[in-house]
């Protein structure tokens, strides 16, 4: 029986106090589907060692302070943070400076992240020297610290940050902009739930609400960064020009996703004003979406910004299953946007919902594999 009635409306304070990676560790979490992250992350860290080379040292009577801003519960965050950490250690060591400073780092995501699973995979800190415990991999050579908000906000004290680093967030909206959520409005999404293949006038909603959230990100990080610091970004992207071709997101958001979401309006299991009410709240910048807010708001210098081929979200042990293919893209998709979906139909349809996506795309499992590519955004900034 179709529940009616209870249109939920996700709007901006909710949308920040619920959105989260799915946690814990079962099948569907994100510690179990973010391999693709790792992969797609740890193909960057040249880039990311450029950046790193770009920060001032100070004394080494200064702590130095690294943030991770929308960390997630994975390991990601993890390596990516002793990457930093070891990398600087070595500059430090290349210069007159005796030893390093001491480190910081500061794991942030919204109050929702189960930070609970993130701690619980963080390594002790290391009681020996530093350099025995840069040496070993089972201790952690930093003092920990998670910090709770939006990134859309500020999240620090002023002039306290050495080296800001996120991946795979900045594509997520701080809201559903409220005129695609208002009937009367042009901007309305009917029928779909993501902005692929929408009209023009939702997709121009959600690109200002990007740039407007770009724009607030800058403005509180440029208040945070030490002088001399630095900061990268990688967030999706998108090499078409036209934001209702949203590529991999559009894909894996917009096409079986989309059709499951159809699914259960037409076996009645849920009203077509439900499904129109539910949107994902991701945006895939193109280059000049992202350069634009960068110059207008004009505190960073951009040392670096591009767009890579990222490669799929998929891993799966044998391409040639196509049921393994239909779960790995129920399980990606789950993990992202499961705790929005449960939170809007509830768990029992989340789960008819997701079964639906496993199906449809076992169906079509071989173009998927070739098809389903993410193109990321790099970025990386120094105070201007
Ligand atoms: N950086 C990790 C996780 C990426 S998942 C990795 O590389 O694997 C995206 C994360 O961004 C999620 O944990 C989500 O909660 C977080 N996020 C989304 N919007 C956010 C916001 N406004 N402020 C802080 N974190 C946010």
């Amino acid at each position: 029986m179709a529940p009616l009635g209870d249109n939920v409306v996700v709007t901006k304070i909710k949308l920040e106090k619920m959105l989260s990676m799915k946690g814990g560790k079962g099948e569907a979490s994100y510690v179990n589907n973010s391999q693709a992250q790792a992969q797609h992350a740890r193909s960057m860290l040249h880039l990311l060692k450029e950046t790193l080379d770009l920060v001032q040292l100070n004394s080494p009577e200064i702590p130095f302070v690294v943030a991770d801003l929308g960390c997630s519960c994975g390991s990601n965050t993890i390596y990516m943070i002793d990457v930093i950490i070891k990398h600087i250690t070595k500059r430090y060591e290349a210069t007159d400076y005796e030893q390093p400073p001491e480190f910081s780092a500061f794991f942030s995501d919204l109050p929702s992240n189960d930070f609970n699973t993130l701690f619980q995979l963080l390594p002790p800190y290391g009681g020996g020297s530093m350099e025995e415990c840069l040496a070993s991999d089972s201790h952690r050579s930093y003092f920990a610290a998670g910090v709770p908000g939006s990134f859309y906000r500020r999240l620090f004290p002023a002039k306290s940050v050495d080296v800001f680093y996120s991946a795979f967030s900045l594509h997520w909206l701080s809201q559903v902009p409220d005129i695609v959520l208002d009937k009367r409005s042009t901007a309305y999404n009917k029928g779909r739930i993501f902005i692929h293949g929408a009209n023009e006038s939702t997709a121009t909603a959600y690109k200002k609400q990007f740039q407007g959230d770009l724009a607030g990100f800058l403005r509180s990080r440029s208040k945070e960064m030490k002088r001399g610091g630095s900061m990268f970004l990688v967030c999706l992207g998108r090499t078409s020009l036209d934001p209702t071709d949203q590529g991999g997101a559009g894909l894996l958001f917009g096409t079986h996703f989309q059709d499951a979401w159809d699914d259960l309006v037409q076996e009645g299991l849920i009203t077509s004003e439900k499904r129109d009410n539910f949107n994902i709240p991701v945006y895939a910048p193109s280059l000049h979406d992202f350069k634009e807010v960068v110059e207008a708001d004009g505190s960073f210098i951009i040392n670096k910004l591009d767009v890579f081929r990222g490669g799929s979200p998929l891993v799966v042990n044998q391409p040639d299953d196509a049921a393994e293919i239909g779960r790995a893209l129920a399980n990606s998709c789950r993990s992202v946007s499961g705790v929005l979906v449960d939170a809007h139909i509830g768990d029992r349809l989340s789960e008819e919902l997701f079964n639906r996506v496993a199906h449809r795309a076992s169906s079509q499992a071989k173009e998927l594999l070739e098809q389903l590519q993410f193109f990321h955004i790099v970025a990386s900034l120094s105070l201007a």
